[in-house]
């Protein structure tokens, strides 16, 4: 059980979640709540979908934003009164085994208390089985495996797409749009029926999203709580044998303890599930590999730039993935798989320097594993060389006398340009 931070802590507050109301107006419903946290700091919090699946917001309980504010208010050391009921077994299990869990394995966590009506009448749905559709290879993973379920009622009957923190940056931009159309495109093609939903979470409740997604995530699923019957939310790629972990819970991803938190927010009239737990990033782009959907659709970019970059992290980690298991070709309508290749020691040298980097990304061992017999020694001496030098250059003197020498030696090798 980890320490409690050392010193006076922050003093308790109350967060009141007000009774939510929907509003429709131009086409949309929308679900709103006012958030009040202590006097004088009041934030509607919503989530919105075409008005045509507005009559499956859940107005009568405040079970979403109770989930959906949870993590933030243990956090920010958050007492919580909700003016609406919640569901009795929801309650229950959050106040029993969810905030304890997680406060009690965490430094800075307050163990929240809640004070809420409770209903215990099952909240009635249409029977919805649902994912959301990211086209990241997690949220294909669901797809390829519950498109036609061999168990009777798990086929998905919608794909969603939540505006709750993933595609939201400080600065605008209009990557949910590009995603919005891409997920339009996918649903269309493979005959799938998809919302696309809105909401100021991110914005409101500004949170690191790895650490919360699970919660903004829930909020989305509860707030069409009368929809759902099953909800399949992807797993994160790490498998539950190793994945699985509660200590020092506020710095990690929420995905690491989803085996717990996603139990507790479930009822016997909504269950959600960790799709894909038991296996690894690796093995589920294994399984990706020849199913055409994922070739056509894979996006994993992380630079907000609309198609993948190519560049960043998840892409690189994506595309030596996708070398290792000798199926890049097959996704050349994804990724600019020449440029690649024409750039291959340099992505290997970053594969590598992965595996250097201590607590860096564990899911790219097994690409590496695969192909580090293709990593030759001057290329490894180099990484060590630059990792040498990142290292050194974090001491002030020693940038300021080697970076100079460093700047001259690239300008003599560049090539001259002639006026
Ligand atoms: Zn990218």
């Amino acid at each position: 059980m980890a320490k409690k931070e050392q010193g006076e802590p922050r003093a308790v507050r109350t967060m009141r979640i007000g009774a939510p109301r929907i509003e429709r107006r131009g086409g949309r419903a929308r679900l709103t709540a006012e958030i009040r946290i202590g006097e004088d700091d009041v934030r509607p919090l919503w989530f919105e979908v075409e008005e045509k699946y507005g009559r499956y917001l859940c107005a009568e309980r405040a079970d979403a934003f109770l989930i959906g504010l949870l993590n933030f208010a243990q956090r920010e050391r958050l007492d919580i009164v909700c003016e609406a009921p919640v569901t009795a077994r929801l309650l229950y299990q959050i106040r029993t085994y969810l905030i304890p869990s997680l406060a009690r394995n965490s430094k800075v966590l307050y163990e929240t208390r809640i004070e809420a009506p409770m209903d215990d009448t099952p909240m009635a749905n249409a029977g919805g089985v649902g994912t959301g559709i990211s086209c990241g290879v997690d949220s294909l993973h669901v797809v390829k495996n519950y498109a036609r379920s061999p168990y009777p009622g798990l086929s998905l009957t919608h794909l969603c797409l939540n505006n709750v923190g993933a595609f939201w940056s400080e600065n605008g931009g209009r990557q949910y749009d590009w995603q919005a159309e891409h997920a339009r495109q996918f649903a269309k093609e493979y005959g799938f029926e998809l919302i696309v939903s809105d909401s100021n979470m991110a914005e409101a409740f500004q949170q690191i999203h790895l650490l919360t997604h699970t919660y903004s995530s829930c909020f989305a699923i509860y707030a069409l709580q009368k929809l759902w019957r099953v909800y399949f939310y992807a797993s994160s790629g790490y498998d539950l044998q190793s994945g699985f972990s509660l200590k020092d819970n506020e710095q990690n991803a929420s995905s690491h303890y989803e085996l717990l938190s996603l139990d507790c927010f479930s009822t016997p009239t909504l269950q959600i599930y960790s799709e894909g737990c038991t296996i690894t990033r690796f093995e589920k782009e294994q399984e990706l590999a020849d199913w055409e959907p994922a070739q056509k659709y894979l996006h994993v970019c992380l630079a907000n730039t609309g198609p993948n970059c190519g560049a960043c992290g998840k892409c690189l980690r994506t595309l030596t993935a996708l070398d290792a298991l000798g199926c890049l070709q097959r996704f050349d309508n994804v990724f600019d798989v020449a440029a690649y290749l024409a750039r291959r020691e340099r992505n290997l040298a970053w594969l590598y320097k992965q595996q250097l980097i201590p607590s860096d990304d564990e899911m790219c061992k097994p690409a590496y594993e695969r192909l580090k017999g293709e990593i030759a020694f001057p290329v490894r001496v180099r990484v060590w060389l630059g990792l040498l030098y990142e290292r050194l250059a974090r001491v002030r003197w020693l940038h300021a006398a080697i970076h100079p020498v460093l700047g001259r030696l690239r300008r003599l090798r560049a090539p001259r340009v002639r006026p």
